[in-house]
């Protein structure tokens, strides 16, 4: 690997930019990603960084069940991440539709249409699991970016040390 992309790898590594996507949530992990941002959980200090067009995210952070309506615009959105990029489920909702399991609108879980990374559990997942989650992908996208196999992590809890 040259000098350019030993840094992009550390790049990546370091400093996450995310894109959220709601796929019909009913905004709790909304408002936990948001939280995860904020001084007292401060997911910004791993240089992660919230942005406004997935054109320039590494990250896609999804939230809700997946209705219909969204299917195309996550596959949309999905398609402009560039590569290599990294999917993080957020809640209970993508990974499993949740409680709305049953609901005629919808067209879930998410890795029916798009591939996933890391979930994070809970309805909904505690802001410090959701960096634990986002610093997962970040490590994802630096070993994808190196080419080195990727282990896959279907569930992550945050640890003693992360709630305190
Ligand atoms: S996992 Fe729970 S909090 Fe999150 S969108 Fe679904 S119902 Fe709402």
């Amino acid at each position: 690997m040259n000098l350019w992309n030993k840094l992009m790898c550390y790049s990546r590594r370091r400093s996450p930019w995310l894109f959220h996507m709601n796929s019909g949530s009913c905004n709790g992990c909304d408002i936990e990603l948001v939280a995860s941002l904020t001084p007292r959980y401060d997911a910004e200090q791993l240089g992660v960084r919230l942005e406004g067009s997935p054109r320039h995210a590494d990250i896609l952070c999804v939230t809700g069940p997946v209705t219909r309506n969204a299917v195309g615009a996550i596959k949309t959105v999905y398609s402009q991440v560039c590569g290599p990029k990294a999917v993080v489920a957020i809640g209970s909702c993508p990974a499993t539709t949740n409680v709305f399991i049953d609901s005629r609108t919808l067209d879930g879980p998410l890795d029916k249409h798009i591939p996933v990374d890391v979930y994070v559990p809970g309805c909904p997942p505690r802001p410090d699991a959701i960096v634990q989650g986002v610093a997962r992908a970040a490590q994802i996208l630096a070993d994808r970016a190196a080419n080195k196999p990727v282990v896959e992590v279907k569930a992550e809890l945050p640890t003693e040390e992360v709630r305190q």
